[in-house]
């Protein structure tokens, strides 16, 4: 590949360890605040059919993990079983996936609220 040959040629080794100890999720995602009663994500069809893959394409959502945005949900009703998604935007970090990967209506969060850029 290109980049290889260019590193190669023109390139200097590095010869360190990284030295940064990444923050654990939750304290990453733990001081987000959106607003509860005005969602910035809505999901326009919550069949997992529609927007399951959300559920494993979600950075902040996972199978297992309790404290996701998406979360597959079988919901039991007379006898009927429904395979559906729920969402939960207060963990999100506004990578825009679900807006590709299932059947949202996304708008960014309003001012103040959501994911603050340190560096712009
Ligand atoms: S924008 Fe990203 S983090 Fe937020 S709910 Fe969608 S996929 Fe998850």
């Amino acid at each position: 590949m290109l980049p290889t040959v260019i590193g190669e040629e023109l390139g200097e080794a590095v010869d360190a360890e990284s030295r940064v100890d990444p923050p654990e999720l939750d304290e990453r995602i733990g001081e987000l605040t959106y607003d509860v009663g005005e969602p910035h994500i809505r999901l326009v069809d919550n069949s997992f059919g529609a927007s399951g893959t959300a559920v494993t394409a979600c950075p902040v959502s996972a199978k297992e993990f309790g404290g996701g945005c998406y979360r597959d949900e079988r919901v039991r009703t007379n006898g009927h079983e429904e395979h559906l998604v729920s969402l939960d935007t207060q963990p999100c970090v506004e990578c825009g996936t679900c807006a590709v990967v299932a059947d949202t209506e996304w708008e960014h969060p309003a001012g103040g609220k959501g994911v603050d850029f340190d560096q712009g």
